[in-house]
C-alpha cells in the first residue's frame, strides 16, 4: 500500500505546505483510493499526481477543524467530472459533517452526477469494507475527532509445492483450491490444506490520527501497526503548552511510537510557524538521541509499505 501527504500544515497553509490531506492507495488488496481529510488545496494537489478522484471511494474525516475539511466542497464537485460518474462514494465523519456537505452543495447549486453516502460518527465506529477492517476511536481535541485504524485483509500463505507433488498433485488450476481453502479432495482423498502451505500472512495495520492530545484510545488505535500517521503540531517548546491546546508534542508522539510498537511513524501537522530547515535540524537532532523510527513529512512525500 502506500500513503501520499497533499497537505501537511496545521492550522494555516503556507508557501510551501498545505493543509491536511492524506491518500491511501489500497494496492495490491483494492484498487480504490480512500482520502484521509481533505484540506482546502486537495483537488490542486492532486492534480500533480496520478491519482485520479473517480478512484475515490471513501473520504474519512477525523475532524471539522478548516484545516481538514475546506477542501470538501471542491473534491466533491471536482469528482463528477473526473472519472467519478456513477461511482458511489462514502464519507464517515464527526456529527456536523453531512449538514456542512449538505449544505455547501446546495448553497453553490451543486449536483453530483454520482451517489454519496455519508456515515456521521456517535462515540465509535467498526466497519468492514472490501474485507479491511476499519476502527474510528474519539480522540481529544476539544472539539469530536477521530484516529482510524484500518487493516488490510490477510493473504493466503505459499503453497509447499514440494508437499504437494509428494501426494501427486501437480501444479495447475486445483492448486489455487488449496491456496484458497481450509480443506480440499484429491483423487478420492480428503486433505487439510493447512499441511500444504504457509500459514495466512496478515494484511497490515495503519493508524491515522486526527488532532489530539495525548488520550486512552491512541494506544487501541496505534498498537502493533506498521505505520502510523500522527500529529506533531509541536517539535519544540513546552509539552504541557501544547496539550492546553488540544496538540500533541513531540514528547507525546515519540512515547506513543514505544508504548504501542509502531514499526514506522509519518508525522504531520507541524505548527506552520517552523520552517523546512526548522524541521529538518529537529529531525536529525532527534534521531541522533532517538531509536524510534520516525519521519516528518512535506507536501508530496510518499511511503510505500
Ligand atoms: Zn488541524
Ligand atoms: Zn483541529
Amino acid at each position: 500500500m502506500e500513503i501520499i501527504f497533499f497537505g501537511t500544515s496545521a492550522g494555516l497553509p503556507t508557501k510551501d505546505r498545505h493543509t491536511q490531506s492524506i491518500a491511501l492507495k489500497l494496492e495490491p488488496y483494492a484498487t480504490d483510493i480512500w482520502l484521509f481529510d481533505v484540506g482546502e488545496a486537495t483537488q490542486h494537489q492532486i492534480l500533480h499526481h496520478s491519482i485520479k478522484l473517480g478512484k475515490v471511494s471513501h473520504i474519512f474525516i477525523t475532524h471539522m477543524h478548516g484545516d481538514h475539511v475546506y477542501g470538501l466542497p471542491g473534491v466533491l464537485t471536482s469528482r463528477s467530472f473526473q472519472g467519478g460518474e456513477g461511482k458511489p462514494l462514502t464519507i464517515v465523519g464527526p456529527k456536523g459533517i453531512k449538514a456542512y456537505v449538505e449544505a455547501s452543495l446546495s448553497f453553490t447549486h451543486v449536483h453530483l452526477n454520482y451517489p454519496i453516502h455519508i456515515i456521521e460518527i456517535d462515540d465509535q465506529l467498526d466497519l468492514t469494507i472490501d474485507q479491511f477492517e476499519v476502527q474510528a476511536r474519539p480522540l481529544n481535541h476539544g472539539v469530536p475527532c477521530y484516529g482510524y485504524r484500518v487493516q488490510a485483509p490477510s493473504t493466503p500463505g505459499t503453497l509447499d509445492v514440494a508437499k504437494l507433488k509428494a501426494i501427486g498433485m501437480e501444479p495447475g488450476p486445483l492448486y489455487q483450491q488449496v491456496k484458497n481453502h481450509d480443506t480440499f479432495e484429491f483423487e478420492g482423498v480428503a486433505y487439510d490444506a493447512h499441511h500444504f502451505k504457509a500459514p495466512e500472512k496478515q494484511g497490515p495495520i495503519v493508524a491515522i490520527f486526527g488532532d489530539t492530545k495525548p488520550c486512552d484510545s491512541e494506544l487501541t488505535l496505534a498498537q502493533n501497526a506498521d505505520v502510523m500517521v500522527h500529529e506533531a503540531t509541536y517539535i519544540d517548546g513546552d509539552k504541557q503548552l501544547a496539550n492546553d491546546y488540544h496538540h500533541s508534542h513531540i514528547d507525546d508522539v515519540l512515547q506513543l511510537i514505544t508504548h504501542a510498537n509502531v514499526q514506522h511513524s509519518l508525522l504531520t501537522h507541524l505548527s506552520n510557524r517552523y520552517t523546512k530547515e526548522d524541521v529538518k535540524a529537529v529531525e536529525q537532532q532527534l534521531k541522533a538521541s532517538h531509536t524510534q523510527s520516525f519521519q516528518f513529512v512535506q507536501d508530496f512525500d510518499a511511503y510505500h509499505f
